[in-house]
């Protein structure tokens, strides 16, 4: 049959265009109510027959959900039900996830996403998200207008090089993105439509992948150098011009990349890191309050770190900043931080320090292990960021509790497997004197006739919070000071029952709540330093809380 006869014959389908308003509506995940459309809605959008008889409430709908994610086998079966529920009705995945968000966050995000990410290629069935290739260079601002929603607010981008503790994921890293804005919506009530996850498929130096035919992304290794940078460039300018005031977290890059990319773009770009940034306030706000329970102060505090990659950096840079707000000069700042790295202590004089480590590297004797260092120095806090598990050892937390009352002990490192040490590990090595807190979510420890509650110092406390402040204030910038005051913000919501069990943190069920108040402070900092051209509102939260997406269903009529 001629091209021509095909184009004249009628279709024996119905097009999409002929399709009545109310079938494209329960097609669209964003209108969609599902069994929720009432008897009127029914009737006004001919969805009669279309959809079984009873009328169910959002309540009944998110009973349905919770029963079939709790009785699915593993937590990867649970995300792909979840996401498959974004995909068909995002008001009632957000309700499900805004109202269980402790049971939620590990599943849509660390550590189930890390398991989704290794099985993209294999589970992948939806497209959602955007991915920018090296085979788009030079057309990447036509292409971004594919997006289909113009009103995009911030940008989440990775280019798959480090995601999370589990290395080179190429362009199967897009469940991060995808995942993270998920939480800025989630968290901060940031709306989904102006939320955009974005891969940079740059390629990969993962053989596995590059030897699966089911893989996603572009068939090469890695691009580096210029050709790396003139992508990135292209992206970044192509973003700002599409999406004007656009805000962009770059997640997720290799350590060199991330360190040098936010140092490039920062100045001229609303941009950051929470890899980095988000990284460190939210740490910083757990040392703060742990204060309160310790009962010392910042300016006294001596912090060990194992790991001096992004998280570990970003971690000291905002404590630094901490101590410079009190007075003390940053190069004493810096010397209240020492490093080990898989090279032993950071001391001046050790061969090849890579740049975001020297401002560490102090003077000292070069010790090879962490057990020494601990003794050497007698840190009055010990954080772990190197993504190595059972590193802080039984004769490592022993040493900390034995020149500190109340050792501060953080096991950052994701996933759980990963933490350097348990909770449990942590209050029984210490004898219940540790002031402790991980990465990811530990259970409930009884150690004697006490039950500890370890604070999880999760970014999702942070970084929702931040980007929702920027965006309502439309600050041209994200400035270091905004981190450091969003953890301040995050530690002084702690309460003294939090504190009471042990918990540097305040309950995850209260993220709104705490994201709000830390929008209001972000905000009111764009405000007051001319970040922005918009007049500042007389009640600055009540903006933020206004402005905040809620999952409540539409009325069509
Ligand atoms: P990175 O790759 O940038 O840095 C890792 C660092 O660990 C490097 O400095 C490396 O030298 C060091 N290291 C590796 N092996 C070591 C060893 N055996 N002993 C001592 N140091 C060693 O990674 P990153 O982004 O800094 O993340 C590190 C870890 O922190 C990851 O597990 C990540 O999940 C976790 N993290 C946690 C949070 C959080 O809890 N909120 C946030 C960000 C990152």
């Amino acid at each position: 049959m001629s091209v021509a006869k095909l184009k004249e014959k009628p279709h024996t389908n119905q097009s999409s265009a002929e399709l009545h308003r109310g079938v494209k509506i329960l097609h669209d995940p964003i209108r969609n109510k599902g069994t929720a459309f009432t008897e009127d809605e029914r009737e006004k959008l001919k969805l009669r027959g279309l959809l079984p008889p009873r009328v169910h409430t959002m309540a009944e709908q998110e009973l349905r959900v919770l029963g079939n994610i709790r009785a699915k086998p593993t937590d990867l079966e649970r995300y792909l039900y979840l996401i498959a529920l974004q995909d068909r009705n995002e008001n009632l995945f957000y309700r499900v996830v805004m109202n269980h968000v402790e049971e939620m966050m590990p599943i849509i995000y660390t550590p189930t996403v890390g398991q989704a990410c290794q099985e993209f290629q294999h589970i992948y069935r939806k497209p959602r998200g955007f991915y920018v290739s090296l085979h788009d260079k030079g057309n990447v601002k036509e292409i971004l207008q594919n997006w289909p929603h113009k009103n995009a607010r911030i940008i989440v981008v990775t280019d798959g090089e480090r995601i999370l503790g589990l290395g080179d994921l190429g362009a199967d890293g897009m469940g991060i993105p995808i995942g993270k804005l998920s939480l800025y919506t989630a968290c901060a009530g940031i709306p989904p439509t102006e939320c955009l996850p974005i891969m940079l498929d740059v390629g990969t130096n993962n053989e596995k992948l590059l030897n699966d035919p089911l893989y996603n992304g572009i068939e090469r290794r890695r691009a580096r150098g210029s050709e790396y940078d003139e992508l990135v460039d292209e992206f970044m300018q192509a973003a700002k011009e599409v999406f004007p005031g656009v805000l962009i977290q770059i997640e997720d890059f290799g350590n060199t990349n991330a360190f040098r990319l936010l140092e490039q773009y920062r100045h001229n770009t609303c941009l950051f890191d929470d890899d980095i940034q988000g990284t460190g306030a939210v740490a910083v706000a757990g040392i703060i309050a742990s204060m309160r329970i310790t009962g010392g102060n910042l300016a006294d505090q001596k912090i060990l770190f194992l790991g001096a990659g992004e998280a570990g950096i970003g971690i000291a840079d905002v404590f630094v900043a901490a101590l410079k707000e009190e007075g003390i000069s940053e190069e004493d700042a810096r010397k209240q931080c020492w490093f080990v790295d898989s090279r032993g202590l950071l001391c001046a004089g050790r061969d090849n320090i890579a740049t975001h480590k020297e401002p560490y590297a102090h003077e000292h004797e070069y010790i090879d292990n962490l057990l020494d260092t601990v003794k050497a120095l007698k840190p009055t806090a010990l954080l772990g960021l190197s993504g190595q598990p059972q590193t802080f050892t039984k004769e490592v937390v022993e040493a900390m509790a034995d020149f500190n009352e109340r050792p501060i002990i953080f096991a950052l490192s994701n996933p759980t497997s990963m933490a350097e040490c348990t909770a449990e590990q942590a209050y029984t090595w210490s004898d219940g004197r540790a002031v402790f807190a991980s990465g990811s979510p530990f259970d409930p420890v009884k150690y004697g006739d006490r039950t500890f509650v370890p604070g999880q110092g999760n970014n999702a406390y942070i970084f929702p919070g931040v980007g929702l402040g920027v965006i309502v204030s439309r600050s041209r910038t994200v400035t270091d000071e905004m981190f450091l005051r969003a953890a301040h913000s995050l530690a002084n919501m702690v309460k003294i029952s939090d504190l009471e069990r042990g918990r540097v943190y305040p309950p995850l069920s209260d993220i709104r709540q705490v994201s709000a108040q830390i929008a209001a402070d972000v905000a009111k900092m764009a405000y007051d330093n001319g970040f922005t051209d918009k007049p500042e509102p007389e009640d600055v939260l009540a903006e933020v809380q206004e402005y905040m997406y809620r999952p409540i269903y539409p009325h069509y009529v």
